[in-house]
């Protein structure tokens, strides 16, 4: 099953989207965590994408397209994967079905994790992050076990750059103005999926299973 994750920053599309891969067998595929292990290596593609990324604006599509287009050729994607951040332009997504097309495939779903900006700006002020493993949470609805301490690695979590008030709101307008027309572009092609992103977490997961059976 190869599944895209629509939806802007903070609706809770990364976190459906592990959910998810781990549902169905298949990888998670995040062009943020990507760049942002590049970023920790201190890698030329790290470098180029942290000017973008801390500006709130995206990384450039010749940065990001091959990235994508060489991950879903390796063998574990035999079977499907679920995209998280990727497409986030027309231009990616023409370029995903271009290259799926080379070999007869196509996606299967596109699922639109539906929520109010306003909404978008209170989760992302609460949204916390490990800068070592890349794990995420929230203060609210999923915390850390012990305050401020990563569940997974033991390392502090704070609140990462692109999710300082100031950004957020730049990376909503960037959001309305580059990907959300990707939610009409994949309705043309009759796999578009919506789900009501503002439920709570476990009902959002099993509206989106039930909107694959
Ligand atoms: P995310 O973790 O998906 O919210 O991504 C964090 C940041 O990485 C975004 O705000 C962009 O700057 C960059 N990014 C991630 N995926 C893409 C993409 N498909 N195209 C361009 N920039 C991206």
């Amino acid at each position: 099953m190869k599944i895209i994750m629509l939806g802007a920053p903070g609706a809770g599309k990364g976190t459906q989207a592990k959910q998810i891969a781990e549902k169905y067998g298949i990888p998670h595929i995040s062009t943020g965590d990507i760049f942002r292990a590049n970023i920790k290596n201190n890698t030329e593609l790290g470098r180029k994408a942290k000017e973008f990324m801390d500006q709130g604006l995206l990384v450039p599509d010749e940065l990001t397209c091959d990235l994508v287009m060489d991950r879903i050729a390796e063998d574990d994607c035999k079977n499907g994967f679920v995209l998280d951040g990727f497409p986030r332009t027309i231009p990616q997504a023409e370029a995903l079905d271009a290259a799926l097309a080379k070999t007869g495939q196509k996606m299967d779903f596109a699922i639109d994790v539906d929520v109010a900006d306003e909404n978008i700006v209170n989760r992302m002020g609460g949204r916390r992050a490990c800068l070592n493993c890349g794990a995420t949470y929230h203060i609210v609805s999923i915390p850390t076990k012990q305050e401020g301490i990563c569940d997974k690695c033991g390392n502090p979590v704070v609140l990462r750059d692109d999710d300082k008030p100031e950004t957020v709101q730049r990376r909503l307008t960037v959001y309305h103005e580059q990907t959300q027309p990707l939610i009409a572009y994949y309705k043309k092609q009759g796999i578009l999926k919506s789900v009501d992103g503002s439920q709570p977490m476990e009902k959002v997961f099993s509206n989106i299973v039930a909107s694959l059976a």
